[in-house]
């Protein structure tokens, strides 16, 4: 590990003056980052401690959205009773990732922010083009089991691993944004970026922005809410394949549904193929198996990871019966 400054900030703009150096990280509960910076992979000159910023509040807004500050770990988001009662998708995913001691450490704005489990990306002797752009890709000849099927490129091939993305992805959420230009807010379908030949670019932040609240749509009203996790073994592991629906059901037919998939994209993946596929259409296992036929029309697996085409279509129709029973 090399050596760093840390300055501990207590409001936002401080943070954000703060940051204006080259080379720093915010770090909120340190999960990752940490580790990142054990093993060389991260090495920030200066932290920015954000656990002190008053963005620690899950608020209902007038309008009926829902405001998650970027500093709200991830048991407590959970657990709040405005995200069990009308986002359960989100809290089914939170609670399916990790352990509860690091779901007590992790934050929003970390969680949206944690880099990819690549094994390669995370050793510093192996090359890796997200890591050290040009070096190469290690995984595409490599061990590549757990990584993409949908969105790789020929320069990098990981997964992004969060489930509470996936989770956010289908509720529609918006980024908000605050850096020395001022602030903005990204539609969570935009913030994200598939590699191509630039993997090091995993979203759209600039150097020195901060993410300071996730914004929920008004919840739907009547929808039935589903996150399907599968994966090595039943807890403290990454998704193999996951889905998370949001559907409306009326009269047997789906009037609204969202489906949106982990474990498989370079990027959170949402499926407009599975919910044209599914659009108006009635309940039935027939039309589920369609929707997931369409979600991996282009997928494209690696060498030793074609088994996720077939584990993804079963998670896919396996959640929408579960979402619309
Ligand atoms: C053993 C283990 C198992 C895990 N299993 C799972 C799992 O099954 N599913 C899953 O989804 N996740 C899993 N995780 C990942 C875990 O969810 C993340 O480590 C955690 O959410 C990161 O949050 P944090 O607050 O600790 O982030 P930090 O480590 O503090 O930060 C992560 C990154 O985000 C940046 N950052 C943080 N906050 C902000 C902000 N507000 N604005 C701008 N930049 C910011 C930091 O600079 C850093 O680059 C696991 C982690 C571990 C260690
Ligand atoms: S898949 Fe991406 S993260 Fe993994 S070795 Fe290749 S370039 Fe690096």
């Amino acid at each position: 590990m090399e050596t760093f400054t840390y300055t501990k900030a207590t409001g936002v703009q401080q943070a954000i003056q703060a940051a204006g150096q080259s080379q720093t990280r915010f770090i909120a509960g340190g999960t990752t980052l940490l580790d990142l910076m054990k093993l060389n992979v991260e090495r920030p000159s200066q932290l920015v401690d954000i656990n002190r910023l008053p963005l620690d509040q899950v608020e209902k807004l007038p309008d009926g959205r829902l405001r998650i500050g970027a500093t709200v770990r991830n048991s407590d988001l959970a657990h709040h009773p405005s995200v069990e009662s009308d986002y359960s998708v989100l809290s089914q995913a939170l609670l399916s990732g990790a352990s509860a001691q690091l779901r007590n450490m992790a934050t929003t704005g970390g969680n949206l922010l944690q880099r990819t489990r690549c094994m390669y990306f995370r050793n510093d002797a192996m090359a890796c083009n997200k890591r050290t752009p040009g070096s190469g890709c290690s995984a595409i000849e490599g061990d590549n089991r757990t990584l993409a099927i949908l969105g790789a490129s020929k320069d990098c091939i990981a997964t992004n691993p969060s489930d509470m993305n996936v989770a956010l992805t289908a509720l529609e959420a918006t980024i908000h944004i605050q850096g020395a230009k001022g602030e903005r807010e990204v539609p969570i379908g935009d913030f994200f970026l598939v590699p191509g030949n630039t993997p090091q670019r995993e979203n759209v932040l600039e150097p020195g922005e901060l993410i300071t609240f996730v914004t929920l749509p008004a919840p739907k009203a009547g929808s039935k809410q589903i996150y399907l996790k599968l994966r090595d073994r039943a807890s403290y592991e990454f998704a193999l394949s996951s889905a998370a629906i949001v559907a409306v059901v009326s009269n047997g037919k789906l009037e609204f549904v969202r489906v949106a998939l982990g474990g498989l994209g370079t990027k959170p993946w949402r499926s407009l193929e599975a919910e044209r596929a599914l659009h108006g259409k009635t309940r039935d296992g027939r039309v589920f198996r369609q929707a997931a036929e369409a979600a991996l029309h282009g997928a494209q697996p690696q060498s030793e990871n074609g088994f996720k085409v077939q584990l993804a279509k079963r998670c896919i129709t396996h959640a929408l019966t579960l979402a619309t029973a």
